[in-house]
């Protein structure tokens, strides 16, 4: 079984969403579509996809708040596609946590290399502390990586070092799958996995 790149098309002008989504298909990835912030932070959430390409003009809401939010609890890729071609919001968006932006109108080619590198990327596990020196939020969760601390509806939970360095890597890779051997490979890089196959 194949798994197909999932990618997640903000947009809210039709004939935009239309070619990106069909040559997005026709390069084999599967794409969702949605026209307003409230159906992308809704759809992120609960689809996880691979890749997100957002634009900001948005009749609910600015994307930039839908970067800031994402943020807030995943590494998701997001690639700015915005009309809006000044440095400064290209900057904003980029600060906020996108990863890429790209100004409209957009060649297929180039887009095709912009996801391609993104997604790149994104396929190291993120293992660098310096990607992640805002604290992790999911609900009540917070989890502060420079203090090592994790707290749930503001009260401390204490952990081990090795339980900490767990919840941190999967706070790290959020809406990644990750087997058993990859964490342990991260958490004990000295010890070897082979034990759990031996006769
Ligand atoms: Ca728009």
């Amino acid at each position: 079984m194949t798994h197909k790149t999932s990618i997640l098309i903000v947009e809210d002008e039709k004939n935009i969403c239309d070619f990106i989504s069909a040559t997005l298909s026709s390069q084999g990835y599967k794409t969702t579509v949605v026209h307003n912030g409230a159906d992308a932070l809704s759809v992120a959430t609960s689809q996880c996809p691979d890749l997100i390409l957002l634009d900001l003009g948005l009749p609910d809401m600015d994307g930039t708040e839908i970067i800031k939010q994402i943020r807030t609890w995943a590494s998701i890729p997001i690639i700015v596609i915005s009309a809006r071609s000044q440095e400064q919001e290209k900057v904003n968006a980029l600060d906020l946590g996108a990863d890429d932006y790209l100004t409209k109108p957009i060649g297929t080619s180039e887009l095709m290399a912009r996801i391609r590198t993104a997604l790149r990327h994104s396929n190291k596990l993120n293992t660098d502390a310096l990607l992640y020196k805002r604290p992790y939020q999911a609900k009540d969760l917070v989890i502060d990586f420079d203090k090592h601390l994790v707290t749930l509806a503001g009260k401390e939970i204490h952990l081990t070092q090795i339980e900490f360095k767990i919840i941190a890597l999967l706070a790290k890779n959020s809406g990644k799958v990750m087997t058993y051997d990859t964490i342990i490979e991260n958490i004990c890089p000295t010890r070897t996995t082979t034990t759990a196959f031996s006769a």
